[in-house]
């Protein structure tokens, strides 16, 4: 792309080869995911770390600090100009304030610290895993104080994942949802709801082939463009942008409980839309791909669950699960409606559905607030884990396998990170509300396959800005909101307690 200012058009230049290193670490990060030779990890390894390293080169070299710098005091840059400033501004300030021995100290701690949680988990036992983590903390609280911030050091991790996010938005976000939603969980479990009732599908044994082929069906059904577009399997699914015209997905096949496998993939190909419908002069420029963390998974939440897991869109695949799983060729539209959207308050995060997840997330949330305001130790984390756990959902676990051990985000450096799957959840409602009030055959459309207009919807509003916007102000451009939760909350009511 060619700007009007002739500083941004060297800017661009320059990051061209920025652009391509990103571009081969995202292959090799999918390959070795996907099809990687397990004994290639150590060389892949050295690979990946000296790519990086010659990316830190590149950005932090003086000529090209210096053209950010002059163009940050350029006035009358158009939107697309200052976000690209913006967005290398973020990186280089991030770089420069972190020191190399901190940066170093934390990827050799969480490849150790990883090592150790695996095996921690598996042996269900914390103390095995402490000292590992205890030295995580310690690393991010030296950069939390490198990197600076005005009230809580933890507002200086939040902002690496999600640009300006606080402890204050936090506090006022779960402060609203939590208690509403531990109300509406509550009433669903007193009420006997159906929704509550296991179904006979969770433990149903499926043909791996066949339940693939079924999520070809719903890729054809959303009508992603293949010839931009692959899907291949991984035991974590995630989405891998090599470019606006390369983005890939993975999804997973445990053999039970199908509609996994069917959300899995119906949520990695959300994200692959926000970055497949960007607008394509942002191409090779850091304005590729969406905004934040958040308003990503905003969109991978607004398939998988407000149109993937709705009445139409259950009732246009209900044929399709029919021809392919043998035990549910005999399940009404309703009852295959219920079994997407079982509630059930359960230790584990990664299975959680809809109503409870963010509860999950509010537990976390909590802890690392505490951690970083030194008012709770490592050692007390496992028994605060659980009475928060039982106060909030109401189960409590009995070994740290089923608490304190599931997330592997710890182990990885990764504090700050679970917000923002909240802020995806209610994000994706107020799209949704907003949505509906724009176009006026959006059930209909679902039911019947017809998604162009919700998808053109998405382009126009979020879609095609890649990053231009930060998420703060993208949320007030498109939708004219914040990380309001309202929205959410009565999405939850309307859709399970019909009021
Ligand atoms: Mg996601």
């Amino acid at each position: 792309m060619k700007c009007e200012n002739h500083v941004v058009n060297q800017i661009l230049d320059a990051y061209k080869p920025m652009w391509s290193l990103n571009h081969a670490i995202s292959l090799m990060g999918w390959d070795f995911e996907t099809y990687m030779p397990r004994k290639g990890t150590e060389e892949r390894g050295i690979a990946d770390s000296q790519l990086h390293l010659l990316h830190k080169d590149l950005l932090l070299n003086k000529d090209f600090v210096g053209l950010v710098e002059s163009a940050k005091k350029l006035e009358s840059l158009s939107d697309l100009e200052k976000g690209i400033v913006r967005v290398l501004n973020r990186e280089i300030t991030k770089q420069t304030k972190i020191p190399k021995e901190l940066t170093e100290a934390e990827s050799l701690e969480s490849i150790r610290g990883n090592m150790v949680w695996r095996e921690a988990r598996e042996k269900s036992d914390f103390m095995m895993y402490a000292s590992h983590l205890k030295n995580m903390i310690e690393i991010k609280k030296q950069i939390a104080e490198k990197i600076g911030y005005e009230k809580h050091p933890y507002d200086a991790l939040l902002d690496l994942f999600e640009e300006e996010l606080t402890v204050d938005d936090l506090d006022k976000v779960f402060g609203a949802l939590t208690p509403r939603i531990q109300k509406i969980l509550k009433k669903l479990v007193d009420l006997g709801s159906p929704f509550c009732k296991e179904s006979k599908l969770e433990k149903s044994k499926y043909d791996i082939q066949r339940v693939e082929e079924l999520n070809h069906d719903v890729l054809a059904l959303l009508q992603y463009d293949m010839k931009r577009f692959r899907m291949d399997v991984s035991t974590h699914p995630f989405t891998e942008t090599m470019g606006l015209n390369d983005v890939r997905i993975t999804t997973r096949y445990e053999g039970t409980d199908f509609k996994k496998s069917i959300s899995s993939t119906i949520h990695e190909a959300g994200h692959a839309l926000y970055d497949l419908q960007c607008d394509q002069s942002l191409s090779i420029t850091p304005l590729e791909g969406g905004s934040s963390l958040a308003l990503h998974e905003s969109q991978s939440r607004f398939w998988e669950n407000i149109v993937g897991r709705s009445l139409p869109f259950v009732q246009l695949i209900a044929p399709l699960i029919r021809k392919q799983v043998s035990l549910a060729n005999q399940a009404t539209d309703d009852e295959l409606y219920v079994y997407f959207n079982n509630v059930k308050a359960d230790y584990i995060r990664v299975d959680a559905d809809e109503v409870t997840y963010n509860l999950h997330i509010a537990l976390r949330y909590e802890i690392e607030k505490k951690i970083f305001a030194d008012e709770l130790s490592v050692s007390e984390i496992p028994e605060f884990w659980n009475n928060r756990m039982e106060q909030l959902l109401g189960v409590r676990p009995t070994k740290d396998s089923q608490g304190v051990l599931q997330d592997t985000h710890w182990s990885s450096g990764l504090f700050g990170y679970f917000p923002t799957y909240t802020l995806g959840n209610l994000v994706s409602a107020i799209i949704a509300s907003k949505m509906r009030k724009d176009l006026e055959d959006y059930e209909e459309d679902i039911k019947r396959g017809n998604f162009k207009p919700i998808r053109d919807w998405l382009r126009l509003k979020i879609h095609q800005y890649g990053s231009v916007y930060a998420p703060k102000i993208l949320l007030r451009n498109a939708l004219n909101e914040s990380y309001n939760p309202d929205y959410f909350v009565t999405y939850i009511e309307t859709k399970y307690l019909g009021s």
